[in-house]
């Protein structure tokens, strides 16, 4: 073993010690358990929410049992569709940092309706029913699940360039994409499975971007599979029956290999991994109980 081998195999590799971390959508579901992990091992980590409330009663039930003495939880209300809103919560945090580490663009909308899948229909019946939509669940899922991150990102880049300069690691994005904008069997709505591909595609557009203009900042996604959550009803059965048409089990549509729905801790310890792996840039890795491979 060589020397730098040894000093290697002597690491945490996954230490988050110290760092400055910001999860948008982090009180609930998998943004707060992201927001968990990196405290629970020692970080400082500021979620947001559009609900003041919400965020109260996450600080309050999940801050006493952090592992980690050095673990926080900070809350600061933030409406990512927002310029204004990122504006504000960026100056909040500049005010007590001088660098960010980490940014996971967590939050996300979905509107599911529940004829997702009626089976044949007319040619008229169909158009009727697309052209029905109401644009405007087009605009706000789009405006949370794209336009957010973009801006979010934008936003904190030179907090986030500055841990590159002061630390050994580079500052880092993760972005929540989904399997949805990957394969076309989700059964989710068409307009949120297109805002999925298109955050997969911002992942690797900003991480070439920053690349080209030499910014020290990686950026890389993550593709949930199907978690129980505020946004899926929590594998209710009426999200079932809306989702899961042919009376498939929450989670476990054809016979997923893992056999079970996801965790939200399946996806804390992926942001752990891509957030500390220094070789990791403009990746999108799918944690879906293996659903990509039998859909
Ligand atoms: P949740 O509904 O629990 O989390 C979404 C969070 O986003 C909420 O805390 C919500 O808080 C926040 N949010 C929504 N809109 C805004 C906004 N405009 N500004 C700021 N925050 C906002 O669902 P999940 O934990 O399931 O979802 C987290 C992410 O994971 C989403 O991006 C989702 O698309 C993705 N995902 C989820 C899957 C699943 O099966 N659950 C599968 C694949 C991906 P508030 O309303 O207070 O603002």
């Amino acid at each position: 073993m060589t020397t730098e081998n040894a000093k290697f195999a002597a690491q945490n590799l996954f230490d988050v010690d110290g760092w400055v971390c910001v999860v948008t959508g982090g009180g609930t579901g998998i943004g707060l358990m992201i927001a968990q992990a990196f405290a629970n091992n020692g970080a400082k980590v500021y979620i947001t929410s559009r609900r003041q409330d919400v965020l109260e009663k996450t600080t309050k039930h999940w801050g006493s049992p952090l592992i980690h003495p050095r673990g926080k939880l900070i809350p600061a209300v933030c409406d990512v569709t927002s310029k204004d809103s990122i504006r504000r919560l960026v100056d909040e945090i500049e005010r007590n940092e001088s660098q960010v580490d980490l940014l996971v663009n967590n939050a996300g909308i979905s509107k599911a309706t529940s004829d997702v899948e009626k089976g044949e229909q007319s040619v008229n019946a169909l158009a009727e029913e697309l052209f029905n939509e109401d644009p405007n669940h087009w605009d706000d899922i789009y405006r949370t699940n794209v336009i957010g991150p973009f801006f979010v990102s934008a936003a904190f880049l030179p907090l986030l360039h500055a841990a590159s300069k002061k630390s050994h690691h580079t500052g880092s994005i993760i972005n929540i994409s989904s399997i949805s904008g990957i394969t076309r069997n989700t059964q989710h709505h068409i307009n949120y499975n297109v805002s999925k591909a298109a955050t997969i595609h911002l992942t690797t557009l900003l991480a070439q971007e920053f690349r080209r203009k030499a910014v020290q900042v990686r950026v890389n996604s993550i593709a949930p599979g199907i978690f129980p959550s505020e946004m899926t009803a929590g594998g209710s059965d009426e999200y079932n029956k809306s989702q899961l048409p042919h009376g498939e089990e929450f989670g476990k549509k054809k016979g997923i290999p893992a056999d079970r729905p996801g965790r939200e801790e399946d996806v804390a310890q992926a942001a752990l991994m891509l957030a500390c792996n220094q070789y990791a840039y403009g990746q999108t890795l799918a944690i879906d109980g293996g659903y990509l491979l039998v859909n």
